[in-house]
C-alpha cells in the first residue's frame, strides 16, 4: 500500500493515542476504542466495515487517516513448521518476522530497527549496519500480518528480531501496550518479551513504563570478554547492568530475569566461565538460555560441542539456576537467532560484507 503523507497511520495509536486522536476530531473517545478493536481484533482495515461508526464518523476518517499495514514481499517456511516472512516498509527498508510453533504455545519474534547499531562480534544483523528506528505501526504491524496469515492466535511475542528495542524505546514502549490491551492482542505481560543487549537507563526508565518480560544477551561473566562480544558493555559494565535487571524484578517472586547466553566455541563456554556465571547472578532471580551459536557466513565464531553446552548446563542447574539451551528453529531459511538480515539499502555504518543467502 503507498503512504499518504497527508493520512494519519491509525496502526500508530495505542488506546490513549487512539482516544486522543479521536478527541481532536471532535468525536468521542470511545469511538477510538472501538477503532482500536477493529483494526486489532478482527483484522478490519476498511472504516466502512466498522459498522459501529456513524457514516458521517467514517467519512471524516476516510479523508483524515487509514491502516496501512507492512507488506509481505516474501514469506518462506521452513521444514520445522518456522515461517519467515519478509515485509516491506518502503521502498528501502525491509525487515524480518518470525513466526515459531510449539505445541504448547506460538511465538512471533519480531523486529524494532531496520538493521542494528550495536556491533556484537557474533550477530550477523550488526554485519548490515543501521538504517532506522521502526515506527510503532510498523513494529505493531508486524503483529497485524501475523495474525492475518496464520490460523492460530499467537500466544507470545519477543522483541528479539532485528535491532535493539531499548535503543527504539517510545515506539517499542507504545507497540507493547498494544500487545497487551484487552482491545486488541490481550497478551499478558508474561508473554510479551523484550530482549535487550543491556542498556542501562533504558531498562530502569522500563521500571518506571512496563511490567514485560525482560531478557538480556549476557553472553559473557565477566567485563573483559563482554566488552568484546557486546561492545555496549563499555558503556554499560557488569556492576551497573546486573543491578538495574534485579531491580526491574520489583520484588516480585513470580517474575525472573531471562538471560541469553550464546554458547561459543573456546571463548564463553569453559567451566570456569561457568562458575563465574553463577557467581554473577547470585542474588538475582534467573533463567539462563543457552542459544547454540548459528554460523553465518564470514564469521569466525564456531558453536560449542553440543557435550560441552550440556556440561554448561548441568554445571549452572546444579547451583539452582534455571537453565534451557534453545532449540534451534528455521536455520534451514536462515530464520534462526542472530541470522535475521532484512535488506538495508542505506547502510550508514559498514559495507555489507557478506553476499548470497535469502532476503539480501
Ligand atoms: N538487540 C537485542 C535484541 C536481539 S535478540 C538483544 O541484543 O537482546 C537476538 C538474540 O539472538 C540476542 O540474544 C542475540 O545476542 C542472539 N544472537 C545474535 N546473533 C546470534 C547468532 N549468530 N547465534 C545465536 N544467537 C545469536
Amino acid at each position: 500500500m503507498q503512504p499518504d503523507e497527508q493520512k494519519t497511520n491509525l496502526l500508530e495509536f495505542d488506546r490513549e493515542g487512539m482516544e486522543a486522536f479521536f478527541r481532536e476530531m471532535g468525536a468521542k473517545p470511545f469511538h477510538g476504542r472501538n477503532v482500536l478493536k477493529w483494526i486489532h481484533k478482527h483484522g478490519v482495515t476498511d472504516f466502512d466495515s466498522m459498522t459501529d461508526l456513524s457514516k458521517p464518523l467514517r467519512a471524516q476518517l476516510k479523508e483524515a487517516a487509514e491502516v496501512r499495514v507492512p507488506e509481505i514481499v516474501f514469506e518462506q517456511p521452513a521444514l520445522d513448521g518456522t515461517h519467515k516472512w519478509l515485509l516491506e516498509l518502503d521502498c528501502n527498508n525491509r525487515i524480518e518476522t518470525v513466526f515459531i510453533p510449539e505445541p504448547n504455545r506460538s511465538t512471533l519474534c519480531i523486529s524494532s530497527q531496520v538493521g542494528c547499531a550495536l556491533d556484537c562480534s557474533f550477530c550477523s544483523t550488526a554485519q548490515q549496519g543501521f538504517n532506522r528506528n521502526l515506527t510503532t505501526a510498523e513494529i505493531i504491524g508486524q503483529v497485524w500480518v501475523a495474525q492475518r496469515e496464520l490460523d492460530r492466535p499467537l500466544s507470545n511475542v519477543v522483541l528479539m528480531g532485528m535491532g535493539e528495542p531499548l535503543a527504539n524505546y517510545d515506539a517499542v514502549l507504545a507497540a507493547t501496550r498494544i500487545m497487551q490491551d484487552d482491545l486488541a492482542y490481550m497478551l499478558s505481560k508474561y508473554r510479551v518479551t523484550i530482549s535487550t543487549s543491556g542498556i542501562v537507563p533504558a531498562i530502569r526508565q522500563l521500571t518506571r513504563d512496563s511490567e514485560v518480560s525482560l531478557a538480556v544477551s549476557l553472553h559473557a561473566p565477566s567485563n573483559d570478554l563482554r566488552d568484546q562480544l557486546v561492545p555496549i558493555n563499555r558503556k554499560y559494565p557488569l556492576e551497573e547492568l546486573i543491578p538495574a535487571c534485579r531491580d526491574y524484578l520489583r520484588g516480585d517472586k513470580r517474575r525472573k530475569v531471562t538471560w541469553e547466553y550464546v554458547m561459543l566455541d573456546g571463548i564463553n563456554d569453559s567451566d570456569r566461565q561457568a562458575k563465574q556465571l553463577i557467581r554473577l547472578l547470585e542474588g538475582t532471580p534467573s533463567k539462563v538460555n543457552l542459544i547454540p551459536f548459528n554460523p553465518f557466513p564470514g564469521t569466525e565464531y564456531r558453536c560449542s560441542p553440543m557435550e560441552r553446552i550440556d556440561a554448561f548446563r548441568e554445571r549452572l542447574v546444579r547451583a539452582g539456576i534455571v537453565t534451557t539451551t534453545r532449540k534451534t528453529r528455521g536455520n534451514d531459511i536462515d530464520a534462526a537467532c542472530g541470522q535475521l538480515v532484512g535488506r538495508v539499502k542505506d547502510r550508514s555504518r559498514r559495507e555489507l560484507k557478506h553476499s548470497g543467502g535469502l532476503a539480501r
